[in-house]
């Protein structure tokens, strides 16, 4: 248990937030912008989190969303669009044009890291209190009207606290563990998942299926990709020298015709332990989790930073409830009105796993597995129906703000912006 200074300096706001990752730093936009006085801790440096590089996938409704606070000028600028994606099995290649089966919607491309110095960069601008190198030591008196975030520097006394510290934060483990079910899936597989400082080889996502396991090709930028390499969960970097890396994707990647992968210096190197968690509920006593602090979710379909930036969209709605209109309604419900998308990202996700993971060597049913794989691609590939649940999925459903008079949630609509 981290230590408390002694003699620390008290501050009293309105909404704590710990943790300045998409979450945190889009809840105190938003707070700002609604003239609810908050404060973000963040443990590392503003230089560390703008470039700490992550997701770049980036759902229509959140650009919308962020576009209507005037969050996104610069994504709107840099970043691209993106409409279709790539399969690849067997040595045969299909393309599948998603936003034309989802009312057009498209993604946007922009690197998390991007947006992280937009927010950051908003928030300062508009008068916004980030303690930088500030770490959070833990949360006291969670159900009393004063909970405080203790940090490194002072406490911070609040009416509400947003844990927005991702997965490793101190949010979470501050609280009860009997407050709370957990839902954990290690999915027994690790990806490399790599930067090179190379122009893409391609104009869409490409996820390849292939026997010695998943590759996948991302889009970033026009200077650097982002490459995922299924491995085995004992592998180590040293295992992985970028001349095997390079063979390794241009094999997984191969297809009857030409084509060819532009190579570069690799400039990231990580493993991803392929894990699933979802905590519920979300929140407890005068205390919410945001982000990764109460899920997390395998990369595949690019759902993390999305479900994050939903969270953080409809904590601030019951805030705003609270403050100014007296109404804890949508704060008692956060939770409830979080989860269904969450679960949903995470049923797609594990989708999205099942046809391209391949089995481990060895396990028994893996020839098995590998045909239901064809099949479901095969089935993605020729089905309308199958190709147009695909989109909604991986585009992301528009977040609907709010409640019908009878209570109904209409957080997940199945039409594009409409409410079912
Ligand atoms: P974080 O971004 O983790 O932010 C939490 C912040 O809290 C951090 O800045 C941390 O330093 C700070 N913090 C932690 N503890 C403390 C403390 N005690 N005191 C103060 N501050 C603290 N998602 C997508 O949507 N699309 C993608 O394409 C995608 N690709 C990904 C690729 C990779 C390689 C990885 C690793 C992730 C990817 N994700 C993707 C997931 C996405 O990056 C995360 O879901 C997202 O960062 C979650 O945002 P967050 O704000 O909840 O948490």
């Amino acid at each position: 248990m981290p230590q408390r200074r002694m003699n620390t300096t008290v501050t009293r706001t309105q909404v704590g937030i710990i943790g300045a990752g998409p979450a945190g730093l889009l809840v105190g936009n938003l707070l700002l912008q609604a003239g609810v006085d908050c404060i973000i801790v963040e443990q590392q440096s503003r230089d560390y989190i703008e470039h700490r590089t992550r997701a770049g996938l980036i759902e229509h409704w959140v650009v919308d969303f962020l576009r209507s606070y005037g969050l996104a000028d610069r994504l709107l600028r840099e970043g691209r669009t993106q409409s279709s994606c790539e399969f690849r099995y067997h040595k045969r290649r299909f393309s599948l044009t998603y936003s034309s089966l989802y009312g057009d919607r498209t993604h946007y491309v922009y690197p998390q890291q991007e947006l992280v110095k937009d927010l950051v960069a908003s928030f300062l601008n508009a008068g916004g209190d980030l303690r930088f190198e500030t770490s959070a030591l833990d949360v006291s008196a969670p159900t009393t009207i004063t909970p405080a975030i203790h940090t490194s520097t002072g406490d911070i006394v609040c009416d509400l606290v947003a844990g927005c510290d991702g997965f490793y934060g101190i949010t979470r483990p501050s609280l009860p563990a009997s407050a709370f079910t957990t839902f954990e899936k290690e999915q027994g597989f690790r990806w490399l998942a790599l930067l090179a400082a190379a122009p893409p080889s391609t104009d869409q996502p490409i996820y390849a299926l292939h026997e010695h396991g998943f590759a996948g090709h991302m889009l970033r930028s026009s200077t650097v990709s982002r490459f995922y390499l299924q491995c085995l969960t004992n592998d180590s970097i040293d295992d992985w020298p970028d001349e095997r890396i390079w063979l390794e994707l241009e094999t997984r990647f191969t297809v009857e015709e030409p084509w060819s992968l532009t190579r570069g210096p690799i400039i990231e190197k990580n493993f991803l332990d392929l894990r699933s968690f979802v905590c519920e509920p979300m929140q407890y006593g005068q205390v919410y989790l945001a982000g990764d602090a109460a899920h997390i979710i395998s990369p595949a379909g690019g759902k993390g930073m999305n479900l994050a930036l939903a969270d953080a969209a409809v904590f601030v709605e019951g805030v705003r409830a609270f403050y100014e209109h007296n109404d804890d309604t949508k704060l008692l419900s956060y939770s409830q009105r979080c989860l269904p998308r969450i679960w949903r990202a995470q049923e797609f996700s594990q989708w999205m796993l099942s046809i391209m993971l391949s089995p481990t060597p060895g396990q028994p049913d893996a020839a098995f597995m590998h045909q239901l794989q064809i099949a479901r691609l095969e089935r993605l590939r020729s089905s309308r129906t199958a190709a147009a649940s695909f989109a909604q999925n991986y585009i992301g459903y528009d977040l609907v703000l709010g409640f019908s008079a009878d209570g109904a949630d209409l957080s997940s609509p199945d039409t594009p912006g409409a409410p079912v």
